[in-house]
C-alpha cells in the first residue's frame, strides 16, 4: 500500500492535517509515537485562548481532536520515525518497530519541546506551576507572585507579559548582563514590580501538588536561598523534535525551513506545526498549518 499521505504527530498539527485529508478523500496514515494525543497541549492544565473553547483542559482539546479525526475513519499507527528515504515520487519512512511505510507525500507535525532546565522538581510540576509558555498561561498568575527564568528577549518579554498580572515578577538570570534587547531590557528595568535577580540559577523547584518555591544559588557569592513563587516560566529556548534521519534543509537553530504553505527543500514532504520556522507557536498556528500542508499535498498529486 502506498498512502497519498502519511502525517507524523499526533498534535495539533498533525490532527487537524489527518481531519483536513479525510474530508480531502487522501488515503492517509497518522504515525505518532505518543499514545497521548494533543502533544505538547496535553501537558497544560488549561487552555485559555483557543476559540470557542475558552477554559478547556489541554488533554480534552487533544481529545476532541482526536475524535474528530476518528469519526473520519483516520487510521492510525503508534510508532516513532526514525529516518526518511526520499525516492523522488514516493518515500520510505522507516520507523522503530522496523517496518517501512511507503507514501506519495509526507507531512511532518513533529513540533518541538522547550528547552528544560533539568533541575529536580521542574518535570514533576509541569503544568502544575512550571511552564514554558508566558503567553498561555500568564494569565493564571493574576495577584500572584511568579519567576521567570532567562535573559534573552523570550525572558524579558515573558516578565513584562506576566508583570501585567502578577503582583510580583522576579526575573532570574545566571549573569550580570542581559544578551537580550536593549529596548526590553530597559522596559523590564523600569517596571515596577519586576524585581530582577542576577548571577543565579535555580538549583531545584520544590513543592508538593503545585510550584511553592525555588532553590537558588548565586553563582559569585555561593550564598543559597529559598525564594516562594507560585509559578515559573522555563524562558531557556525551545527545541525542535529533529532526531530523525533524512529532514529536510534546517535553519540554524534546527527548525524546518517552511512557509505558510508547509513546502520544504523536499518536494512531497511538507512540515506543519511548531517544527517549521514560523512566528508564533501555538495551537491555533499549528492547526492552521495542518489544514495548509494538505493544500500544497492536493496541488501536489493533481501535479505528479
Ligand atoms: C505547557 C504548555 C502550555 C501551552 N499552552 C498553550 C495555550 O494555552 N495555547 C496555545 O495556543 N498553545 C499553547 N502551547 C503551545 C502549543 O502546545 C503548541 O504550539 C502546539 O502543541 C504545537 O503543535 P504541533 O502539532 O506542531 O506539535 P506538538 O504539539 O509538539 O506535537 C508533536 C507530536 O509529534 C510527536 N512526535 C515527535 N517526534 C516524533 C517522531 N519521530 N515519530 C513519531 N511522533 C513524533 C510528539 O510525540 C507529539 O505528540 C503550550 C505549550 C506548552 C508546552
Amino acid at each position: 500500500m502506498r498512502y497519498d499521505t502519511v502525517i507524523v504527530g499526533n498534535g495539533p498539527a498533525g490532527l487537524s492535517a489527518a481531519i483536513y485529508a479525510q474530508r480531502a478523500g487522501l488515503s492517509s496514515l497518522v504515525i505518532a509515537e505518543s499514545p497521548v494525543d494533543g502533544g505538547q497541549i496535553a501537558t497544560t492544565y488549561e487552555v485559555d485562548n483557543y476559540p470557542g473553547l475558552k477554559g478547556i483542559s489541554g488533554m480534552e482539546l487533544g481529545m476532541k481532536f482526536r475524535e474528530h479525526a476518528n469519526q473520519l475513519d483516520t487510521e492510525f499507527l503508534e510508532a516513532r520515525l526514525l529516518e526518511i528515504e526520499d525516492h523522488g515520487d514516493y518515500k520510505s519512512l522507516i520507523l522503530d518497530q522496523g517496518e517501512a511505510v511507503e507514501t506519495k507525500t509526507v507531512i511532518l507535525a513533529l513540533g518541538a519541546d522547550h528547552r528544560k532546565l533539568g533541575v529536580p522538581g521542574e518535570k514533576e510540576l509541569i503544568g502544575s506551576g512550571v511552564s514554558y509558555c508566558a503567553t498561555c498561561d500568564g494569565a493564571f498568575y493574576r495577584k500572584k507572585e511568579a519567576a521567570v527564568v532567562g535573559g534573552g528577549d523570550v525572558a524579558l518579554e515573558d516578565a513584562l507579559f506576566l508583570a501585567r498580572f502578577a503582583s510580583k515578577v522576579y526575573l532570574i538570570h545566571r549573569r550580570d548582563t542581559f544578551r537580550g534587547a536593549k529596548v526590553l531590557v530597559d522596559q523590564v528595568l523600569a517596571t515596577e514590580n519586576i524585581e530582577v535577580i542576577y548571577d543565579t540559577v535555580v538549583e531545584k523547584v520544590s513543592g508538593n501538588i503545585k510550584v511553592e518555591s525555588l532553590e537558588l544559588l548565586n553563582k559569585k557569592t555561593g550564598e543559597k536561598s529559598s525564594l516562594p513563587v507560585q509559578g515559573v516560566f522555563m524562558a531557556v529556548g525551545t527545541e525542535p523534535n529533529v532526531d530523525v534521519k533524512g529532514l529536510p534543509q534546517q535553519d540554524e537553530k534546527g527548525y524546518i525551513i517552511a512557509g505558510e504553505d508547509c513546502k520544504t527543500a523536499i518536494e512531497g514532504i511538507y512540515a506543519a506545526g511548531d517544527l517549521r520556522t514560523k512566528q508564533l507557536r501555538q495551537v491555533i498556528t499549528a492547526a492552521a498549518d495542518g489544514a495548509n500542508a494538505v493544500t500544497s499535498v492536493q496541488r501536489y498529486l493533481n501535479h505528479m
